[in-house]
């Protein structure tokens, strides 16, 4: 590389550590991290892939951006608090344009939320970005996919398919469509950690939307050993979903699209009301149906069960 590996590392990565539980940060073989008493660490590691995870012709600052939200998306959905990463990094050639936009995209995400880039490994080879992140979760408290009874409301935050229709307006190639806010949605997620946070103790059981609300929905019930129903009328749809795509096709999106990073989460009945009007700032959450016995996800329109027709996104299907 041109620009020196460890040049590379000293002006990107290498920033001093803006948290005091950070003993030792970049430039050593290891970082050394002071774990706070009482509490369970959180891992979690997502690697991107260039053509399949991002478009080749991506803005760099969107895949910094997304490199550690989606992996902060996985903290929310434990509803762990984040404090540190590592990135490995690996590069055709040290591009200093691109480079510059990853970096300014990931440590704007970074200082948001408090975490300190602790360290990484940086290589020769096809564009991939793998991030971990650690945090923090009293273990008694953290969310897991397993916990959802019979009776539970079923939540979703946010809105769900912004990010596949987002896509889908970047594939269809019209450039007055690269500053819609489906786009936006899709190349700057926004990972749930606050409200992830305030769900401790209150929902029975959660997950991210990463790859389909159906699929991902279907993955908390296995977990829980719970059917679910979803009430087609009652899912949160924005106003740029509507204004871009007709009602079928939004659903479609908001059903079996990725890349949304929302939360899906269950609640008991008596707890919900409360949680409800606790929320306030945390972000919207919209009751999208039940948790019920048996197994699998039945959507409903009008109260009749209909089938959506839609998988969740497999990577190693066909
Ligand atoms: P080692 O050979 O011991 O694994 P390296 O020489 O690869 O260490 O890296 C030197 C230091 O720079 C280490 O502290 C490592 O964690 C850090 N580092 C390397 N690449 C990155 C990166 N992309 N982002 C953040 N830190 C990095
Ligand atoms: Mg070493």
């Amino acid at each position: 590389m041109a620009l020196g590996e460890f040049e590379l590392i000293s002006r990107y990565f290498s920033r001093p550590p803006a948290r005091r539980d950070v003993l030792l940060g970049v430039g050593d073989d290891a970082a050394l991290l002071d774990v706070p008493a009482g509490q369970a660490l959180a891992a979690a590691t997502d690697t991107l892939v260039e053509g399949r995870h991002f478009l080749p012709d991506a803005p760099p600052e969107s895949v910094g951006h997304q490199a550690l939200a989606v992996n902060l998306s996985d903290l929310a959905a434990m509803g762990a608090e984040p404090a540190w990463a590592l990135l490995a990094l690996s590069l055709p050639q040290p591009d200093t344009d691109w480079l510059d936009g990853f970096a300014r995209g990931f440590h704007a995400l970074a200082e948001r939320v408090r975490l300190s880039l602790v360290g990484g490994n940086t290589v020769r080879g096809p564009r991939v970005v793998t991030v971990q992140v650690l945090g923090f979760v009293p273990a008694a408290l953290a969310l897991r996919r397993a916990g959802a009874r019979p009776g539970d409301v079923l939540y979703a935050s946010g809105t769900l398919g912004d990010a596949a229709a987002g896509l889908e307006l970047l594939r269809a190639g019209r450039a007055a469509d690269v500053d819609s806010p489906l786009v936006r949605r899709y190349r700057f997620a926004e990972p749930r950690l606050a409200l992830g946070m305030a769900l401790r103790g209150v929902a029975s059981a959660a997950m991210d939307v990463s790859d389909g609300l159906l699929g991902d929905l279907d993955k908390l019930c296995t977990a829980s050993g719970v059917g679910a129903i979803v009430h087609l009328e009652k899912l949160p749809l924005s106003p740029a979903l509507r204004a871009n795509f007709d009602a079928a096709q939004a659903e479609r999106f908001a059903l079996g699209g990725g890349d949304d990073y929302e939360l899906v989460f269950t609640v008991p009945v008596a707890a919900a009301p409360e949680l409800e009007t606790s929320l306030g700032s945390t972000g919207r959450i919209t009751r999208i149906g039940e948790i019920v016995t048996g197994h699998g996800v039945r959507c409903h329109r009008a109260g009749q069960t209909v089938e959506p027709g839609i998988a969740g996104y497999d990577h190693f299907a066909g």
